[in-house]
């Protein structure tokens, strides 16, 4: 199972992807922005993706736009791991095809519990 993490934040692709590893997925690409994230769906297929919302060149609602537009990747589940916890933002990422939602400061247990979410669906 591959995991994308997107975000323009090295620091917290560390911690996110430190916690995947810690829940057993080993294999995960990453990207620092929406138009990376593209180009590394472009390459091979991704199973599970998680962005951040507030990058330059291409934001996470962008991102998530431009995705859904492509050849098969309407149903692949995507997380979004944002600051922006108002209810109106968090309207807005789920009608742009954000599957789940978890707001920074974050929990290894709580990415977990949505990493699960997503992929029960
Ligand atoms: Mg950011």
């Amino acid at each position: 199972m591959r995991f994308l993490v997107v975000d323009d934040s090295s620091t917290m692709r560390r911690i996110i992807i430190n916690t995947l590893h810690k829940l057993g997925h080993q294999d995960v690409v990453e990207a620092a922005n929406g138009r990376e994230g593209i180009d590394r769906v472009t390459e091979g297929p991704v199973d599970l993706i998680i962005t951040d919302w507030n990058m330059p060149e291409m934001n996470g609602i962008e991102f998530i736009r431009s995705l859904r537009a492509m050849n098969g990747q309407q149903q692949v589940p995507v997380l979004m791991v944002t600051t922006n916890a108002a209810k109106d933002d968090i309207v807005e990422a789920l009608r742009a095809g954000v599957n789940n939602y978890v707001v920074k400061p974050f929990t290894p247990d709580t990415i977990r519990e949505k990493i699960d979410a997503v992929m029960a669906r």
